[in-house]
């Protein structure tokens, strides 16, 4: 089974509950959520997209993470669940590799996932299968109206499973933004916990020829 891969490459996970673990990413084409601040706009829109975009068998693809010998491999996109990643998870094991797993939860999952992280998107709404999944949460805080947005809209879903506060790259140095998640963070606790994204800073990905550039690092 083939599956469209925009890139993959060997770095370290720059987020959540396993920041800082070697990994292995397979970041798979296509997104129909369509996030106006989206940083992987290559896997879909018109104007990013590279001129070609392999197909690559999952065998191909799990003897590729194998030889980089990570800790465990994420799935992402673009959005990895409108795939059947069945297949692939399949082929992960059989090399002794945990898969996690990086959605929007806008999708059902099909695949055999050691972690799911679901990043809620407001434009495709989460799947309650999806949010019950989930291991961890990671919200994308775009202004200061993000976090009780969100908590109104899922907040029942949370449970005691993190739920991280990661502010929209674009909005990184707002101090508006910054200070609504320590805000949130001190005044509620658990859950809660304030995110980064901490690979861009070390741009750890580039260190892997096959990573494609990264627009969002652009100087
Ligand atoms: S769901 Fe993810 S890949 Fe898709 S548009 Fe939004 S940020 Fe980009």
């Amino acid at each position: 089974m083939k599956l469209p891969v925009y890139e993959t490459f060997h770095s370290w996970q720059g987020e959540g509950c396993h920041l800082g673990r070697s990994a292995f990413f397979i970041r798979l084409f296509g997104c129909p959520v369509h996030c106006p601040w989206c940083d992987s706009a290559g896997t879909w829109h018109p104007d990013f997209v590279p001129e070609k975009i392999e197909r690559m068998e999952v065998e191909t693809l799990a003897k590729q993470a194998a030889e980089a010998s990570p800790e465990f491999v994420v799935i992402t996109g673009g959005e990895p669940t409108i795939h059947d990643l069945a297949p692939l998870t399949t082929a992960l094991r059989d090399h002794g590799l945990p898969a996690h797993l990086e959605t929007s939860g806008a999708f059902p999952l099909r695949g055999d996932f050691a972690w799911v992280t679901v990043s809620p998107k407001w434009q495709k709404a989460p799947l309650p299968d999806c949010l019950a999944r989930a291991d961890e949460f990671k919200l994308i805080v775009e202004d200061q109206t993000s976090i009780p947005r969100w908590v109104e809209a899922i907040g029942e879903h949370f449970g005691e499973k993190p739920v991280w506060l990661n502010p929209e790259w674009s909005q990184r140095e707002t101090p508006a933004v910054l200070d609504a998640i320590t805000g949130w963070v001190k005044a509620h606790g658990a859950p809660f916990r304030a995110g980064w994204q901490m690979h861009k800073h070390y741009r750890a990905d580039a260190t892997d020829a096959r990573a494609r550039p990264d627009a969002s690092l652009a100087d």
